[in-house]
């Protein structure tokens, strides 16, 4: 039986009729057996990872950051570069915010890199210049959320605190048959009392860790090691066949995709680049000035028009150089990205926190968006710019 704690408009996917009723949740009798299992499975198969090797908690809490929403091995470059310029609390703290961006650049999610920031100054200045070893007082930090929080108190200081990931969610929704759906903030709750239940209060940090490999390694979305799982012969979705329906989702609406239009505006051997305001999407980095098309504009009017309105100046469009794609979390865009020389006017700004005429080897030096990352190895700015 899948256990559904409430009612869900679910993914319309009907589910198999179970035979009969059974309880899904594993008997307390059998936790203890459960973490005997999955740990004595953790010792032998975890991946040897850089933030595995400390416990010091400046460390693991710029790891689990850095963890969210992007995969290890991504990761863990931007982990040695990050702590080789900021080694710990203090260096973080004193650095300003555009060298902190600038160390993030390529790792998506810059608001994670605002929220260190924030948090390392306030730990400097209210926090006794250390990381909390109460999950209350780290937990207020800017960018503490449950997750991060639970990780760097089990991890660091031992608390018994368990985390739920999508990884822990996944691994929960099978063992006990949960068929809440894992995308549902509304179930959160669910797999929250389910992890709660599990937990080695002997060891809660490795414990936690464990179940998260787990899912990583073993209890992967798509087709599950289940022959090589320590928790095969207790697993609900195992034993069951279910390993297909379970974690459920809840189907979302498709993204919107918008078409958007920027310049690279050239002047006497330099580029217009201008700085995203200090709040919102992206907010403090740099871009190519433009914008979003309206319905049915062409390209360069979009472009010019684009550029009048946030820069005040008069730009011709000589021809379009690239287009890319690009996905944030919540919709798609389409970038024409436009040459232009200045034709007339100063800058004005209306929108941007900040604009720079920088020569095109001094990009370099400056955090920009993910997407005008994208473009520069396709655009040959020195040519552009003497043209
Ligand atoms: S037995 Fe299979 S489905 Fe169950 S927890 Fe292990 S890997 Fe996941």
């Amino acid at each position: 039986m899948i256990v559904n704690t409430a009612e869900f408009g679910y993914d319309p996917v009907s589910m198999p009729t179970p035979t009969k009723p059974q309880t899904a949740r594993p008997p307390s009798s059998l936790i203890p057996k459960l973490r005997r299992d999955l740990l004595a499975w953790y010792a032998t198969h975890r991946r040897d990872l850089p933030w595995r090797r400390t416990r010091d908690p400046y460390r693991i809490w710029i790891s689990e950051v850095m963890l969210q929403q992007t995969q290890v091995a991504t990761v863990i470059p931007f982990y040695h570069r990050f702590l080789e310029r900021f080694p710990n609390l203090a260096a973080l703290a004193r650095a300003d915010l555009q060298t902190v961006l600038k160390q993030w650049e390529g790792l998506g999610y810059y608001r994670r890199a605002h929220h260190l920031h924030r948090a390392a100054m306030e730990m400097m200045d209210a926090g006794g210049g250390r990381v909390p070893d109460r999950h209350r007082a780290f937990r207020a930090l800017p960018g503490v959320g449950d997750y991060i929080a639970n990780a760097v108190m089990s991890i660091a200081f031992d608390r018994p605190r368990a985390v739920v990931d999508g990884n822990v969610k996944r691994v929960l929704a099978r063992l006990g048959g949960i068929g809440d759906p894992v995308n549902q903030s509304a179930a959160h709750r669910v797999f929250q009392q389910a992890a709660d239940r599990l937990l080695d209060h002997s060891c809660p940090g490795t414990f936690n860790q464990a179940v998260m490999e787990l899912g990583a390694l073993v209890c992967t979305p798509r087709r599950p090691y289940c022959p090589e799982c320590p928790w095969r012969t207790s697993c609900h979705a195992c034993r069951n066949d279910l390993t297909d329906w379970l974690p459920r989702r809840i189907r979302r609406a498709p993204v919107p995709k918008h078409a958007m239009a920027a310049g690279v505006v050239c002047h006497r051997g330099r580029v217009l680049v201008v700085q995203r305001p200090s709040e919102g999407l992206l907010a403090g980095l740099w871009e190519f000035p433009g914008g979003r098309r309206q319905q049915r504009e062409s390209g360069p009017t979009a472009c010019r028009r684009l550029l009048r309105e946030t820069t005040a100046l008069d730009v011709t469009i000589e021809r379009r150089l690239i287009r890319v794609d690009h996905a944030y979390t919540h919709f798609k865009i389409k970038l024409d990205l436009f040459l232009g020389r200045k034709a007339g006017g100063r800058v004005r700004l209306d929108g941007p926190q900040a604009f720079r005429w920088v020569r095109p080897q001094e990009l370099n030096a400056l955090p920009f968006t993910g997407v005008c990352k994208k473009t520069f190895p396709q655009l040959t700015l020195d040519r552009l710019c003497r043209g």
